[in-house]
């Protein structure tokens, strides 16, 4: 395993232990989206309050994987006081990441992603790719409900 690869999986077990944005989602969330991952009996709620267009507050509950409940964590250090727009890009460069099925993704995107790029190995498998998603699929999902696109680049 080479020294990248082992920072990455570093990334993903603190990630995993120690949960950014998870969390009860308040009464006065705006919209929510329950999003399952059968293949690996995966789950999250995630709750989102917008204001003018622009996400304000989110959290998450989740059952699941390692890999999912770490891929949310760090989503949620990715999303927090960024812009609908920063957001955007994020979301369809993890995207982009997860369905490269391990054949390599530009330098750049990695660069942007930080350590969302930590799951960059977990698209090599199949089964892992949803695992990956489905904090950001929840993401996506519950800002539609509340009114905002997670515009296509
Ligand atoms: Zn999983």
């Amino acid at each position: 395993m080479s020294e990248l690869e082992m920072l990455y999986q570093q990334v993903i077990l603190d990630h995993s232990r120690q949960r950014i944005g998870e969390g009860t989602i308040p009464e006065d969330i705006d919209a929510t989206s329950f999003q399952v991952n059968p293949t690996c009996g995966d789950e999250v709620t995630l709750g989102v309050k917008v204001n003018d267009g622009e996400l304000v507050d989110f959290m998450w509950e989740g059952d699941g994987c390692s890999i999912s409940q770490a891929s949310l964590s760090v989503m949620s250090e990715m999303i927090e006081d960024k812009s609908i727009e920063e957001i955007s890009r994020l979301y369809h460069d993890f995207e982009t990441m997860m369905h490269s099925r391990g054949q390599g993704v530009p330098d750049e995107i990695l660069d942007r992603l930080e350590d969302g790029a930590a799951f960059e190995g977990t698209a090599k498998f199949p089964n892992r790719i949803k695992c990956s998603l489905l904090g950001w699929y929840a993401l996506r999902d519950a800002l539609a409900k509340a009114g905002i696109a997670l515009e296509e680049k």
